[in-house]
């Protein structure tokens, strides 16, 4: 994530107890020196991974939106994901691919990433991840299609041994004419595995 963000006293110090109580559950000496400032930290990292939930993603898009006539497919490619699975706490991260086709209006090509990052910032499951980036989009900016492709490895998964190392876990979601026209779905399919740089 780009900005950095303020931490809350009161909830760092909350946070941090907790988390030195499952340094001493889980065996650890919370008492040693690679661990004293251990809870504090976790606390903080906590914070930041889930900062998501203060944000509004629809507020991001609002914020930045043209109108124009321009109606073809506009494509936002390799966008780091970042997120925790809600079952387990454990990290999933990968790539999220957007695209959508304007119906008047469109939204600064920065700000997706933005929502994505608004989305995934918080405790997740991958498929409503999915779900969320593409309603939003479709939501502030009513456009005649959007589609979300998104691809992750899960910790939980992999560091577990419940699945072998590498594999990835796809998911997508599409609406209007990504869904109605089987060639529209396609051309995005095909410029998202396009190497063009
Ligand atoms: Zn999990």
């Amino acid at each position: 994530m780009r900005e950095s963000i303020e931490y809350n006293e009161e909830k760092t110090k909350k946070l941090a107890i907790h988390f030195g109580e499952i340094l001493n559950q889980i065996g650890e000496d919370p008492t040693r020196e690679g661990l004293l400032k251990t809870p504090e930290r976790q606390a903080k990292a906590m914070q930041f991974l889930t900062q998501g939930y203060d944000i509004n993603p629809d507020t991001i898009i609002e914020q930045a939106i043209f109108h124009e006539e321009y109606s073809e497919m506009v494509i936002v490619k390799d966008i780091d994901i970042y997120s925790m699975c809600e079952h387990h706490i454990l990290p999933f991260f990968g790539k999220a691919h957007v695209a959508y086709i304007p119906n008047g209006k469109i939204v600064g090509l920065s700000k997706i990433p933005r929502v994505v990052d608004a989305y995934s910032r918080r405790l997740q499951v991958q498929e409503r991840l999915t779900l969320e980036i593409r309603d939003c989009i479709q939501r502030t900016l009513n456009p005649k299609g959007v589609a979300v492709v998104i691809e992750c490895s899960h910790m939980c998964m992999q560091m577990r041994g419940v699945q072998k190392q590498n594999s990835a876990t796809t998911s997508s979601a599409f609406t209007g004419l990504f869904m109605k026209n089987d060639a529209t779905r396609k051309e995005f399919i095909n410029l998202v595995q396009a190497k063009l740089h």
